[in-house]
């Protein structure tokens, strides 16, 4: 059992405001990085990465121009992994770990500002990553951002049980206590990253749902802006909405002991353990 702080390593405002994420009165959206800080006793576990320091420093070649055209990430300093890591009193070096939901470049961008880290990723993913086919895959997989010394360990999709999901538990130099999910569908290779915290598992759903309530048990509904993003981005679309299925599932019957996050839901973020998940188990728990 962990201690997990949430970090957003990178905030983007998409024109559309609440047609995207619910809830901005004005013209632009607001969109965060999601990422997990993990305490263990090897070292500090960093889940995703955000935008990394070079991608602040030089957006491009680095950052597709269409993606930045129609994301808008504001690349602030402060907001790097980096420098949310050392906004704590820890070091670069202190990470030992990374866990990748996937290798997009919103969630890619800061594995080379952690030199010392070995990067556990599907696969699949870094196989797609390698040899993107067409504007999609080549504007999203970024190899300016990973191509170098990256300490690679990558991990066929199957393995044990977790929740009714398969998961691979045995990711070297980690504990069982982190373990990565498979859920394709945004991408070949794309998996959550769950952590068991102090109170409850945290499953971090990386891009799997974009929207909070899209994982809601009862009514899920998804923002037109977000729903068009999720359709443009993904390459197995049957996958991803069973995927999701599945996570609402994980919420009804398991919101108590599972906190279910995804990576840019600003809402989710500041919600801080309020999530769609708790609620409803919160519902199930004191019937009004
Ligand atoms: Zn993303």
């Amino acid at each position: 059992m962990y201690d997990i702080h949430h970090l957003n390593c990178g905030t983007m405002c998409p024109w559309g405001g609440r047609l995207v994420d619910g809830v901005s009165d004005g013209l632009a959206a607001r969109l965060v990085c999601h990422c997990l800080l993990v305490e263990t006793d090897h070292g500090l576990v960093l889940v995703d990465t955000g935008y990394g320091a070079r991608d602040v420093a030089q957006p491009h070649p680095r950052l597709s121009r269409a993606f930045t055209a129609l994301l808008r990430p504001r690349l602030l300093p402060e907001e790097t992994a980096l420098a949310r890591i050392h906004a704590r009193g820890y070091r670069a070096d202190d990470v030992r770990h990374i866990v990748l939901t996937h290798l997009d470049f919103d969630h890619a961008g800061g594995i080379q500002d952690f030199p010392r880290a070995e990067v556990h990723v599907l696969d699949a993913e870094l196989d797609a990553a390698r040899h993107p086919r067409g504007p999609v895959a080549t504007g999203r997989y970024r190899p300016l951002q990973w191509d170098n010394n990256v300490r690679w360990r990558t991990y066929s999709a199957h393995g044990e049980p977790w929740f009714g999901f398969p998961a691979v538990r045995e990711l070297p130099g980690l504990p069982p206590d982190i373990l990565l999910v498979p859920l394709a569908g945004h991408t070949v290779g794309h998996a959550g990253v769950a952590v068991r915290g102090r109170d409850r598992w945290v499953l971090h759903a990386g891009d799997a749902y974009f929207f909070r309530e899209e994982i809601d048990p009862r009514e899920p509904r998804c923002t037109p802006g977000l729903a068009a993003y999720q359709g443009i981005m993904d390459v197995d679309r049957d996958l991803r909405l069973a995927n999701q299925a599945r996570l609402r599932e994980l919420a009804r019957h398991h919101g108590g002991e599972v906190r279910i996050l995804c990576a840019h839901d600003a809402v989710e973020l500041e919600g801080r353990g309020r999530g769609i998940g708790a609620r409803h188990a919160a519902r199930v728990l004191e019937p009004a």
